[in-house]
């Protein structure tokens, strides 16, 4: 039983099938839609130039093929582990051997944005767009709070959509959390070119509006008027059915490498587990992203297969470094690894174009990747290997990744 229905959910299931599990499949999921990819609701489906069908991880007659069983529109609302039953709102009861949480994340609600009003918006769902995206015409005002990359991405959109927006974010610049202030400066340069407003270190103390948003009130008590408002401040873990049940909780559900959480029968996946990171000393990370919610559905579909039938010869999945991307404009971020710890930053190129690396006794930890795709192969690769570089190599535009590769030292142990 895998109880969510989206990108993990949906990878878990073809995962356990590819490695020849050969008992049910139920795939349970709250939204009436199969698993469908979420980047591009910030991105293409937004803007309108991808419809709801193109966002389909897979397509219906697949998981016939397949064996599996997807239950839409059905939403859990407990874990019985006595049992080993899960309860439906509708108060069906389900039976499992293994159970595979893939409930993803929630966006955070500040306590003054807990109730519903027209033009206060979050962005995580299909219907988040279908209620959004009416409302933003061109010269209506657009009120951001958050400059995390939702956010971002959005108020890119909006500019091409023509709104006047105005993006709030408690911190003194953008994606103050995930990146380095060199990226961070990039990325506000680029949005004020295209006419977005910034307030930093904004203290956002309410909504104004009583059935619709009228504006946001500052902690000052002064109000800035919009027409439309988006929460950008973070998604939180969709644990609470597991915290019901007694299993270990500590910002998303606690898992080990197999991605089994406290419970032997229970594994967690995706967006709403915290679990060790292998390339990084095993640091526990609850990672939202594409790769993460990948990689740790492919873990566990090797992991209870294997179980199901020891006899088989079963290959374990390769671990990659995580990677994540974002668009803005015309402009593509990619990341990879986790830059936490770096004593050294080294800029390879300049302007619209560069890549920072993030560098730890001497070794490539992390790198963003700035409308530089020609180097994203390259970096993956110095990153996943641990791979030691003289900064100068690095820096070298003249030399291409494939040489830098070449040059790099050889990998370091893993305990150094
Ligand atoms: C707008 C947006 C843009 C993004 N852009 C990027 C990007 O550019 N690059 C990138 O790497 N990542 C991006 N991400 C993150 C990425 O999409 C997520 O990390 C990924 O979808 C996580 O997969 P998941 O299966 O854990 O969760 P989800 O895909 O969110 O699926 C969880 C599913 O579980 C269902 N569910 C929850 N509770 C229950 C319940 N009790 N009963 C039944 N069903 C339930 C939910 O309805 C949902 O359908 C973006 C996310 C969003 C929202």
């Amino acid at each position: 039983m895998i109880l969510g229905a989206g990108q993990a959910g949906g990878e878990a299931a073809f995962r356990l099938r590819a490695n020849g599990f050969s008992g049910a499949i139920t795939l349970l999921g709250e939204e009436p839609f199969l698993p469908y990819q979420r980047p591009p609701l910030s991105k293409a489906h937004l803007l309108g130039d991808m419809a709801v069908e193109a966002l389909f991880l897979r397509e219906s007659s697949a998981f016939e093929a397949a064996d599996i069983m997807v239950h839409t529109g059905a939403r859990a609302e407990a874990i019985d582990r006595a049992a080993r039953e899960i309860r439906l709102s509708t108060g069906e009861r389900l039976g499992y051997d293994r159970l595979i949480l893939a409930a993803g994340s929630s966006a955070r609600r500040p306590g003054f944005a807990r109730g519903e009003l027209q033009g206060l918006h979050v962005l995580r769902s299909i219907a988040d767009v279908a209620r959004l995206r009416p409302e933003m015409r061109a010269g209506a005002r657009l009120a951001v709070i958050g400059a995390g990359y939702i956010g971002l991405e959005v108020a890119a959109i909006a500019r091409k959509l023509g709104l006047a927006v105005t993006v709030f974010e408690a911190a003194d610049r953008p994606l103050a959390r995930v990146a380095h202030p060199m990226t961070a400066r990039f990325f506000r340069d680029l949005h004020e070119t295209h006419g977005v407003r910034f307030e930093f270190s904004a203290a956002i103390a309410g909504i104004e509006g009583n059935t619709r948003v009228t504006g946001l009130r500052r902690a000052d008590g002064s109000v800035f008027a919009c027409d439309l408002a988006l929460l950008g401040i973070g998604g939180i873990p969709e644990s609470g059915l597991a915290e019901a049940a007694g299993l270990a909780c500590d910002n998303g559900i606690v898992v080990d490498d197999s991605m089994r959480s406290t419970d032997p029968a229970i594994f967690a996946i995706g967006d709403c587990c915290r679990r060790p990171i292998p390339l990084y000393d095993r640091r526990m990370e609850r990672l939202e992203s594409v790769h993460n919610a990948l990689e740790s559905a492919r873990i566990a579909a090797f992991v209870i297969a294997h179980e199901a039938d020891p006899e088989t010869p079963h290959k374990a999945p390769m671990l990659e470094a995580p990677w994540f991307w974002s668009d803005q404009y015309d402009v593509k971020l990619q990341i990879v690894g986790l830059s936490a710890g770096h004593d050294q930053i080294v800029l390879r190129g300049e302007g619209p174009c560069f890549t920072l690396f993030y560098l730890m006794s001497g070794r490539v930890l992390a790198a963003d990747c700035i409308n530089m795709p020609g180097d994203f192969p390259g970096a993956r690769k110095l990153v996943q290997e641990r791979l030691r570089v003289a900064p100068e190599i690095l820096r070298d535009t003249s030399l291409p990744m494939k040489e830098i590769l070449r040059l790099a030292a050889a990998p370091v142990a893993q305990s150094q």
